[in-house]
């Protein structure tokens, strides 16, 4: 049992239905087998449990760890290339890399580059975009279980429109996914996630393999990519006679409340009537939208339909593993957009950020609040003396505005310390030896 003392930040409702931040100062947390079974003032706790060790956590903010519900492991060393749309940018930039991964070898360092890029930037939780090659999938549980991270993810899928190396059949492809998902699904914080790269490079006959693993692996996630540029949209149109970019999901029975569709940036008033029937979720990837100039996303037309949305950092075409930098993107977005827009407080960027994540991959039982009954997930944010983050803190006029704070100046350099089940992992300025 560990019991820790720190101001704690978090949002237990969700804000856009009238939830409020919450704010703890000097709060105790108590932490017994990973689960928290107590929190409160921290005088008052301490009375409760006068033998537990205290680990002291006073300056800076403790928030629930972080979850990414969009990100690709086989792109992390081509995060930054500016300057293309996206089917510019994946046959330049994220493909050719994307093909490395069929040497196991490669794959091993890029998975560690990732697993590193996601703990030092406090995301405790993602659903990861896998490669192309089984051997590369496999490497990515491999690191994120000696991790400890919660981590869905799954071989990504296709059979037309990329370069030959990665495409696959649709036996092969059910193969293949089958017997990752065999080794890996349900093994300790380990998900398997269907994934076809996007129906722009899917046939029917493929999406179909898809739903087989999707239907048969009990508790698997499903997520792909949807409505994220003029181009694309155009092209899944002319390869679905004209079907929209949902149905051509949909109709295989790969949405659901167990699906995250990545961007959604130029959906229809049908494609997101049905996204809210069927109970999907969206990632929106703010960074990712604007690096692509794929879009501003309409956050306002998703809530008005009920479609749930959360964050991705969409690395690598967003520029970084960070979701401080993600909320603040979608906040300026948001902005942009003018009366179309919806006006965010940092309690949605951290809502965003955290349980409308959790609840996007079915976790909201389990993460994304520091509630009582929750997995300890944890970031702590300290920033270093006289750096502007810590010299705005020091001059928060409320905890809204000092939370408006981190995601505005905060980066991963200012997360100390970071914790997933109650069990430190490495981070930022704290690394394990
Ligand atoms: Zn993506």
């Amino acid at each position: 049992m560990t019991l820790y003392r720190a101001t704690v930040l978090d949002t237990p409702a969700d804000p856009f239905i009238g939830g409020q931040l919450r704010c703890e100062e000097d709060a105790g947390v108590v932490v017994e087998d990973g689960v928290i079974t107590a929190r409160g003032p921290y005088a008052e706790i301490r009375r409760a449990h006068r033998d537990e060790p205290v680990v002291a956590l006073r300056e800076g903010m403790l928030l629930p760890g972080l979850v990414d519900t969009h990100v690709h492991f086989p792109q992390v060393r081509v995060i930054g290339g500016l300057g293309m749309p996206l089917l510019d940018w994946l046959d330049q930039c994220a493909l050719p890399e994307e093909a490395r991964l069929a040497d196991a070898t490669y794959a091993r360092g890029v998975a560690a580059d990732f697993v590193t890029g996601l703990v030092d930037a406090g995301t405790t939780t993602a659903l990861v975009f896998g490669s192309h090659f089984a051997s590369a999938v496999d490497v990515m549980f491999e690191v994120a279980q000696r991790a400890g991270l919660r981590v869905t993810t799954g071989l990504v899928v296709s059979d037309r429109s990329l370069r030959p190396e990665l495409l696959s059949t649709p036996d092969r492809a059910y193969e293949e996914a089958r017997a990752l998902a065999e080794r890996w699904h349900g093994n300790g914080r380990l998900r398997y996630a269907v994934t076809p790269r996007f129906s722009f490079s899917a046939s029917d006959a493929m999406l179909e393999s898809c739903a087989a693993t999707f239907k048969e692996v009990s508790g698997s996630w499903f997520t792909s990519h949807v409505n994220e540029n003029l181009a694309e949209i155009d092209a899944v149109a002319t390869l679905f006679d004209g079907a929209h970019y949902v149905q051509t999901y949909a109709r295989h029975g790969l949405v659901d409340r167990s699906s995250v569709l990545a961007h959604n940036v130029h959906p229809s008033e049908e494609e997101l009537t049905l996204l809210a029937a069927l109970g999907a979720s969206v990632a929106h990837c703010p960074t990712s939208n604007s690096a692509l100039g794929s879009g501003l996303f309409p956050l306002r037309r998703h809530l008005d339909h009920g479609v749930r949305v959360a964050l991705g950092s969409d690395v690598g075409a967003g520029t970084g593993f960070c979701l401080f930098k993600e909320g603040l993107q979608a906040y300026f977005m948001q902005q942009l957009l003018g009366r179309d827009g919806v006006a965010l407080t940092s309690a949605h960027l951290l809502w965003l950020a955290t349980a409308a994540g959790a609840d996007a991959l079915g976790l909201a039982e389990e993460v994304g609040d520091l509630s009582v009954g929750k997995q300890f997930d944890a970031i702590w944010v300290l920033p270093e003396t006289g750096d502007p983050l810590a010299v705005g803190l020091g001059n928060a006029k409320s905890p809204l505005d000092a939370l408006a704070k981190v995601f505005a100046l905060g980066a991963t350099s200012d997360i100390a310390g970071v914790w997933v089940g109650g069990e430190q992992v490495a981070a930022g300025r704290f690394r394990r030896p």
